[in-house]
């Protein structure tokens, strides 16, 4: 049977030595993921020791031995640096393209107060309409908002803010979209609509590196993500690398949705990323004839899942056509027509979850 392209890779990598020890990278247990797509080689090597030379000699020994591989097209290396025999810091990796030493607490999102996670157990629920708005809603109360589209699997954002301008770079730095009074950034900026990406759990996390560190977002009171939807690994170590100032969680009304919801909230807790409550979408239509409401998916559960697992419900936003017109038409509802009562549900909602970040900042230091 011929040989896997996988296996040529970590044979190769197996002749690369580490001259301390005298072993190879391979049975040291450097070599943590290798994924392959036609000709294009991803890898992850985990450093334990803190010597940028002999971590670059490894690095650049373990390119040209992948170089060397009949057919290989592309090589894309990540480091990740694991520090052992730290107590504090035993469960701490970064990933970084580059060799220098990665430095978790640095993350290019030094110069931003808050970072807030918005998700979803599953897509389609209206977590990118929710982020969009609430970002629109912080910056209505005031403050110097960033957007951060993580959803590399499906980036609304260029499409919900109506911008198709690709981001300039000088080549280190890449500039963020500014529209509506908020500094953005998206996969979808830079992608061909048409040329969907399939994107593995490793490069995932190497793009949303990248749009974190190469981004300049200058300085801001609070960071947005909507963040790639599903409670997998890639989520959970998104989690734990953007160093969260907490999460809200995205749901709509049906019982299977919240099944999910109760899934994302379990992946939070184990993080000990704050959760600061549901927001149920989509939860009623209103009949703009008869002001009469109506439940689209039955009588909500969302209430008594809360409940059941002490969050709080900090919305019930309902399926409103105009809010969906605004997301298609690129114009956020809660920027255009503040005072619409939906775009009212998400400036209070933002008072709401503000007040939580500093209660929960202020028990942090007492
Ligand atoms: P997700 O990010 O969870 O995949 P989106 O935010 O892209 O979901 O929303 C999916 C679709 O539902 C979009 O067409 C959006 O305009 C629409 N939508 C989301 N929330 C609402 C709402 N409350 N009322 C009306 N339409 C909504």
């Amino acid at each position: 049977m011929a040989e896997t392209l996988e296996n040529k890779v970590l044979h190769a990598l197996g002749q690369v030595i580490d001259h301390d020890s005298d072993q190879n990278i391979v049975s040291l247990g450097l070599v943590k993921d290798i994924t392959t797509e036609e000709g294009k080689v991803s890898c992850v090597l985990e450093f334990n020791e803190i010597d940028q030379k002999k971590n670059e000699k490894i690095f650049e020994d373990s390119k040209k031995a992948i170089n060397e591989i009949p057919g290989v097209t592309k090589i894309n290396i990540v480091t990740t640096y694991h520090k052992k025999n730290n107590e504090d810091s035993d469960d701490d990796t970064s990933i970084s393209s580059e060799l220098e030493q990665p430095q978790p607490e640095s993350v290019g999102t030094s110069k931003i107060k808050y970072i807030i996670a918005v998700s979803s157990a599953k897509g389609g629920v209206g977590k990118s309409t929710v982020s969009v708005n609430l970002a629109s809603a912080f910056k209505h109360i005031g403050l110097k908002v960033c957007l951060l589209d993580a959803d590399i699997y499906g980036p609304s954002l260029p499409k919900m803010i109506g911008s198709k301008d690709k981001p300039e770079s000088d080549g280190k730095k890449i500039e963020t979209i500014k529209k509506f009074g908020l500094s953005t950034m998206s996969m979808g900026y830079m992608v061909n609509d048409e040329n969907p990406i399939i994107w593995r759990g490793l490069m995932v996390m190497k793009a949303i590196n990248e749009m974190i560190e190469k981004v300049n977002w200058g300085e801001a009171d609070i960071m947005i993500i909507d963040m790639p939807p599903g409670t997998g690994d890639v989520q959970l170590t998104l989690t734990q690398k953007l160093k969260l100032t907490g999460s809200v969680l995205v749901s709509t009304p049906q019982d299977i949705a919240l099944i999910d919801v109760v899934r994302g909230l379990k992946m939070f807790e184990k993080t000990n990323v704050p959760i600061y409550g549901i927001i149920e979408n989509m939860s009623y239509f209103v009949a703009p004839d008869t002001g009469k409401e109506y439940q689209l998916y039955g009588e909500s559960k969302t209430e008594a899942i809360a409940e059941k697992y002490d969050y709080e419900l900090l919305a019930k936003i309902p399926h409103d056509p105009l809010l969906m017109e605004q997301c298609e038409k690129g114009h956020p509802l809660t920027d255009l027509f503040p005072e619409h009562k939906v775009s009212q549900m998400f400036i209070e909602m933002a008072e709401d979850i503000l007040k939580k970040i500093k209660l929960n900042k202020l028990s942090e230091t007492t």
